[in-house]
């Protein structure tokens, strides 16, 4: 699984793109790329990325648990060699990749996704501490965030926000590893192909937390 890093290595914060048909998301994290975030993009075009010759979703490898069941049933008829070395292999990255990508100090990781039928906000009620709903016509654009103090500073906005309940079983995605290690990181999910909702979303976001790349354009 390949990632494009653009943008400083300084900068406090960080944004990933891990869905390849997530184009809308692409576009906004260009955008802040070019207001002086460092971004990191998925090298595919489509939602799963190959691991070696297996195929994967991304934002199931980032937790321990449940790796290799993952894999199995995303490739129901590979031998149980390739998936045993494959799940290896990602043990092996994993460690090195999130301490790259999350951010030092006091920055926050963005994850920039899109959903269209089938997700939305009400799929992540199960393991939700609290939810803030001041937009209950638009299930599908939210925050999702794992620190307290996240939470409560976006929950005096005006978008719907997640906090996600630490301790549940992880379903292997980046917010229950970035929570695992303590880290400040929100998920921005946001309709497929509405390019100037995810850009409002995300430049509220960059004000409420304190984003510098934003102080500096302003
Ligand atoms: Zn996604």
């Amino acid at each position: 699984m390949r990632f494009q890093v653009r943008g400083p290595a300084t900068s406090a914060w960080t944004g990933i793109w891990v869905h390849g048909d997530e184009i809308t998301a692409r576009e906004c994290l260009a955008r802040w790329v070019a207001e002086g975030v460092r971004g990191y993009f998925v090298d595919s075009t489509t939602r799963k990325v190959n691991a070696g010759d297996l195929v994967i979703n991304p934002n199931r490898i980032f937790t321990r648990e449940e790796v290799r069941h993952h894999l199995e049933t995303a490739n129901p008829a590979a031998p149980d060699q390739h998936l045993d070395h494959t799940t290896a292999a990602i043990e092996r990255d994993r460690e090195i990749f999130l301490r790259d990508i999350l951010p030092d100090g006091d920055g926050v990781l963005v994850a920039l996704h899109n959903n269209f039928a089938g997700y939305a906000l009400a799929a992540e009620w199960p393991s939700a501490r609290k939810i803030h709903l001041p937009e209950p016509d638009r299930p599908r654009d939210f925050f999702l965030t794992v620190q307290e103090q996240d939470y409560r500073t976006l929950s005096r906005g005006p978008y719907n926000v997640v906090w996600q309940q630490a301790g549940l079983p992880s379903d292997g995605s980046l917010s229950w590893a970035a929570q695992q290690m303590g880290a400040r990181y929100v998920n921005l999910e946001v309709d497929l192909g509405a390019e100037t909702r995810q850009w409002e979303m995300l430049t509220y976001l960059r004000q409420a937390l304190g984003d510098p790349t934003l102080t500096q354009q302003t």
